[in-house]
């Protein structure tokens, strides 16, 4: 019962859990490429964390889901690792992947995170926030990086001179979702979303799940699953 002894419970919007896909708790088991598993390995990592073994099969399935776990149990290539395969599997050109993220610190953390594993995913990264002038950014932005990270009200300036093309997303992460309502980005937010196409995998992560966060999933998630790793304060 690996969901039992790792606090991992999953359900459906309608609150029914039967037929959630199984968790990967092995790395053979998540079928990943020779290259990210040596990646992994040379990174001492031996299993998937259990909100990676959750949400992997989740997301490899196609739903959206809505993460709750602490931090420093693996979030980011929770995220990451289903974005590479939907990348692999469907390549084209522009920012294919976004991720949002509150603060310079943690977009810069999960574009650390990517660049890490770039050259075994073929999937490199480029990271946008506030505080650090727009042209010194420019250039990653335009190296045309398949990964964005950014922090919502740095991300909207670009857009609003057209720096920046979010056509091709496909797979948008919501990361800390709590905090960044809690700095005041629902506007950005919601102008950003008004330029990412339709037909994508949404993803929320989030420490807590107060009322603007659920309402934030009700918008722009698509019957997610929820996942929960231990006993967290939402
Ligand atoms: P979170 O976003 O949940 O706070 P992170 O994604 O930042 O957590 O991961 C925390 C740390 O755990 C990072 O240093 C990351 O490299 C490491 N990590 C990620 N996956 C694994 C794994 N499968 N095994 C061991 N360590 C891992
Ligand atoms: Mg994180």
């Amino acid at each position: 019962p690996y969901r039992l002894k790792n606090h991992i419970r999953a359900w459906y919007t309608d609150g029914s859990s039967k037929d959630v896909p199984q968790p990967y708790t092995s790395y053979p088991e998540a079928n990943l490429p020779r290259p990210l598993l040596d990646a992994f390995k040379k990174a001492g990592f031996q299993a998937p964390t259990p909100i990676q073994a959750q949400v992997w099969p989740i997301l490899d399935q196609g739903w959206d889901v809505i993460g709750i776990a602490k931090t420093g149990s693996g979030k980011t290539l929770g995220f990451l690792v289903p974005a590479y395969r939907w990348m692999w599997s469907s390549p084209s050109s522009g920012v294919r992947t976004l991720i949002l993220a509150p603060t310079r610190e943690l977009a810069t953390q999960i574009h650390d995170e990517a660049t890490k594993f770039a050259s075994a995913s073929g999937c490199s990264s480029a990271c946008v926030y506030g505080g650090q002038p727009k042209r010194e950014q420019l250039p990653a932005v335009r190296a045309g990086a398949p990964i964005l990270v950014a922090t919502p009200g740095r991300l909207n300036d670009f857009l609003e001179y057209k720096d920046i093309n979010l056509g091709a997303v496909g797979y948008l992460v919501f990361d800390e979702a709590d905090r960044m309502l809690d700095m005041g980005f629902e506007p950005q937010i919601r102008d950003i979303m008004k330029k990412v196409p339709k037909n994508r995998q949404t993803l929320m992560f989030s420490a807590t799940w107060p009322e603007e966060v659920q309402q934030l999933a009700h918008d722009f998630l698509n019957m997610p699953i929820h996942v929960q790793v231990g006993n967290t304060s939402s």
